[in-house]
């Protein structure tokens, strides 16, 4: 591997300092950063990439998402109860070849809009991590893990399948066992129990044990319906953070997604347990469900950004976290573009405990890097926030070049690791194939 030097660029560190340098270089070797300066770069390199008229910034790092279920795009929104009515029933047509495929169009989406690294959480891991491995993105993997029938929740059925919560057990463990570490540590992983109710408290149990074994952290739901948080009241008489302390899931080795329904006493313990709380705007302002974010500023919970499905664009999912927290109470100095970027960056992957290797561009770190295009009427005029310039009015498509690990992924938005337009044809298809299936099964009734 050659000496490879990104120059005249507007470098956008995301460093401690948020350090900006108006005309500067990064220097690349192998798959990491090796140095990043202001002005020209005095040494040689094999290639040179003129940036002049670009802004450089660390890949964004999207701390919740399911890249296959980039299915449901336009399926789920509208619709009554389209999460428990449809998205989770649909679900039971996948299988691994088609999880694969559409896994594969989700990555592809998230990377051309500048996500470097997600933590994604599905069913079929295997593959789904198998698509991350082959489009040459990193990804934190999880397998969901449950022990009940998810498309029977519609009708509160909760009846507990241990035999089922088992399997997914070992698909998770094998997981671990075949990827973590792949790659030069470019695929790592982690156990997935689903959501507070769709796994039981002896199964999570069970999961925080082989965490510690294994050495791995946690990703999973908390409290994002009115439902879950019944349930969980009802049958254990405590809360979803109750039922995360109770079995030992709760800490800054779980990554917990949502947090809605949740007392003010549960925003106490998100923020004293140090746990990553995902928070997914964009997605949760289509469902018209707000968690308390204005607490949890006050209260210091950690809270970072993912786009979680259907639609997975980090820069409308800034602007909407931005949205969404200003009309729930926060001040400007609790969720500004700063802080946005920050949160979809430097603070995931400090969550993730990556940050020594990527959410910033160090020397030292991995070399995922995303270029944006500036030549745009949306991003004219620029005075001295750049940043505020970019997450306020950026969109995916002016993402033009993306590095992950020292490669190229896109060059001049074309994907270089898989032809796009077999993805896209793939996609459609198979989609369309599970769309009717739904249709025509048992599983076809919206209306619970
Ligand atoms: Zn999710």
């Amino acid at each position: 591997m050659g000496k490879t030097v990104i120059q005249n660029g507007m470098i956008i560190t995301v460093d401690r300092d948020d350090r900006v340098l108006d005309k500067g270089y990064l220097v690349i070797e192998g798959n990491k950063i090796t140095e990043i300066g202001a002005g020209d770069y005095q040494g040689e390199a094999d290639c040179v990439v003129d940036a002049a008229g670009k802004a450089v910034l660390p890949g964004i790092v999207d701390a919740h998402s399911h890249v296959a279920g980039s299915l449901f795009k336009a399926l789920t929104e509208d619709p009554e109860n389209g999460f428990y009515g449809l998205s989770l029933p649909m679900e039971g047509q996948l299988t691994p070849e088609t999880t694969y495929h559409l896994s594969l169009l989700g990555a592809v989406e998230q990377m051309k809009a500048g996500i470097t690294c997600t933590n994604d959480i599905y069913h079929y891991m295997d593959r789904v991590t198998q698509a991350f491995y082959d489009i040459g993105m990193r990804a934190v993997v999880s397998q969901n893990i449950v022990d009940v029938d998810i498309a029977a929740l519609r009708y509160d059925d909760y009846t507990r399948y241990p035999k089922m919560g088992q399997d997914f057990v070992e698909q998770n463990i094998r997981l671990i066992e075949d990827w973590n570490g792949k790659d030069d540590g470019r695929i790592t992983c982690r156990f997935g129990p689903h959501a507070t109710d769709t796994v039981s408290l002896e199964l999570a149990k069970q999961i925080v044990e082989l965490g510690e074994k294994y050495g791995v952290g946690f990703h999973t739901h908390i409290s994002q319906s009115p439902r879950e948080a019944k349930y969980v009241q009802e049958t254990y008489g405590f809360s979803c953070l109750g039922y995360l302390k109770e079995s030992g899931l709760l800490g800054e080795h779980l990554m917990g997604a949502h947090c809605i329904y949740i007392s003010d006493d549960d925003v106490k313990m998100l923020a004293e347990s140090r746990t990553p709380m995902l928070h997914c705007a964009e997605m949760l302002g289509k469902r018209g469900h707000v968690p308390p974010v204005k607490r949890m500023f006050d209260e210091g919970v950690r809270l970072i950004l993912g786009t979680d499905w259907v639609t997975q664009d980090c820069w409308t999912n800034m602007r909407a976290a931005i949205s969404m927290d200003r009309m729930a109470g926060c001040t400007v100095h609790d969720m500004n573009a700063k802080k946005a970027l920050r949160k979809s960056t430097i603070e995931p992957a400090e969550a993730l405990g990556l940050d020594d290797k990527i959410g910033s561009l160090e020397a030292g770190k991995q070399a995922d890097i995303i270029l944006i295009d500036l030549q745009s009427p949306n991003l004219t005029p620029m005075f001295d926030d750049p940043v505020a310039t970019l997450v306020y009015n950026a969109n995916r498509h002016d993402v033009c070049d993306v590095m992950i690990a020292g490669r190229w992924t896109v060059r001049d938005h074309l994907l270089k690791t898989a032809e796009e337009k077999e993805i896209l044809a793939n996609g459609q298809k198979i989609a369309n194939e599970i769309y009717q299936a739904h249709l025509a099964s048992k599983n076809a009734d919206w209306n619970h």
